[in-house]
């Protein structure tokens, strides 16, 4: 028989869940780890571009300051208290000096509105344009600590990098009157990169690991639910086998026509009995059955008739057993029943309820008959604790008395 094999729903849930947790995770560390790849993008531009100014002003704090002609763009510095801060050249042109600060501020408004902006800025600054902001302060503050050499991240729509300026020997000329001295920190040069320049260069990959993963969902999800239909089938088809394992062994143990123990079976279990009653020196009756007269309900019924009595003999005495009690079929019209701790009184009362239900069955063959049937009952205590063999061959010396005293009846074995 073909079967389906199907999923329950709550399976689907499971594995849909499943798969969502995994791939959930997986995309959220693959997007973290771009992130933490762009914020490395920031420090290395931030590095590059703070080495240039800071090199730049360098190269002009060396030259105690430079000289450029005085425009509307580069008036003369009022904070720059030095000799000789204007001069005029031979031919009559006004120049005044610009010193690193004046320099990086001029820089800073040239790079406005740029992919890069700058800024220069201080704790204590001399020109109120260089004060700091709320993230520049703190990150000063932590310059300051020593509990940071750089800062960067993402400040709202912006990528920031900041570095601290140490006070260099050129420097101190301007800034002594701050009170700074050599190595001090002095502020900072703090960096900003629109957020998205430097997005846009991974939103690609962004978008491409999200794409990725759509599939990822997909391909384990199928990948599950084929390994799920395996191992459904790997199951039943091991419950079948199973079953039939089980179906065999019934087959094996018990009797084509009536269904209860066979011979070979009855046998096994009954010498596992006697061993358990002589190691526990529990009583146990044997009860030897055979019907009367049954080669005659045969001739005048039918062999199918006499197959139907045994059927619903073997049926009908059963049921009056306890679950205790085992019945088989000993041969053609034998049955044997064992009762485990039961004494040779009880078994005798049980004998007798078994003939008085046989004796209630009615059958329809040829004509309206019920049958009879004779019983020989031994209990091994009662016996001198009779070996198995013992044990059957009362049973079956009483129910021969019982056959010669006119059938339909119970005979107990007594010792002799
Ligand atoms: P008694 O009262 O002395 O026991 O007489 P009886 O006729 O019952 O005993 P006997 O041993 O002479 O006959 C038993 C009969 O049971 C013989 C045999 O054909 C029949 N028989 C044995 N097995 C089966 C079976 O499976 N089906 C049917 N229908 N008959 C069976
Ligand atoms: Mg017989
Ligand atoms: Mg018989």
């Amino acid at each position: 028989m073909k079967k389906n094999y199907r999923l329950s729903p709550l399976n689907l849930i499971w594995l849909t869940l499943l798969c969502l947790a995994v791939v959930g995770f997986s995309l959220w560390f693959n997007l973290r780890s771009l992130e933490q790849a762009t914020l490395q993008m920031v420090n290395i531009k931030g590095q590059t571009v703070f080495h240039l100014i800071q090199t730049t002003r360098l190269w002009n704090a060396r030259h105690g300051g430079v000289y450029v002609p005085i425009t509307d763009e580069t008036p003369a510095n009022p904070l720059l208290e030095v000799d000789e801060r204007d001069i005029v050249t031979p031919k009559g042109i006004a120049l005044t000096m610009v010193n690193p600060a004046y320099m990086t501020r001029q820089i800073g408004e040239l790079l406005k509105g740029s992919d890069v902006e700058i800024h220069l800025t201080s704790l204590k600054p001399l020109n109120e344009n260089n004060a700091a902001d709320t993230w520049e302060r703190a990150a000063l503050i932590a310059f300051e600590n020593e509990s940071a050499k750089v800062k960067y991240g993402l400040v709202n729509d912006h990528y920031r990098y900041m570095e601290p300026l140490v006070a260099e020997k050129p420097c101190l000329e301007c800034h002594r009157k701050q009170g700074y001295r050599e190595g001090d920190i002095r502020g900072g040069l703090s960096l900003s990169f629109p957020r998205a320049d430097i997005d846009g260069l991974v939103s690609g990959m962004k978008e491409n690991v999200k794409k990725a993963h759509v599939g990822l969902f997909f391909s384990l999800w199928i990948l599950g639910y084929l390994v799920n239909l395996v191992f459904l089938r790997l199951k039943s088809n091991l419950h079948s086998a199973a079953v039939k394992e089980q179906q065999l062994s019934n087959l094996a143990m018990t009797d084509d026509l009536t269904g209860i123990l066979n011979r070979r079976s009855l046998m096994q279990a009954y010498e596992q009995a006697v061993s358990l009653a002589e190691r526990r020196d529990w009583p146990l009756a044997v009860l030897m059955l055979d019907i009367d007269h049954f080669k005659k309900i045969n001739d005048k019924h039918g062999h199918l008739m006499g197959d139907e009595v045994l059927v619903r003999f073997a049926r009908s005495v059963s049921a009056t057993l306890r679950d205790s009690d085992v019945m088989g079929r000993y041969g053609g019209e034998e049955f044997l029943i064992f009762m485990q701790d039961e004494d040779s009184h009880g078994a005798f009362s049980a004998a007798e309820r078994i003939r008085k239900a046989v004796g209630d069955m009615r059958f329809e063959g040829a004509a309206p008959f019920s049958i009879h049937v004779s019983i020989g009952v031994a209990e091994r205590t009662q016996l001198g604790c009779a070996s198995a063999e013992e044990l059957i061959k009362a049973a079956d010396e009483a129910l021969y008395q019982a056959k010669n005293n006119g059938r339909n009846q119970t005979c107990l074995a007594e010792a002799s």
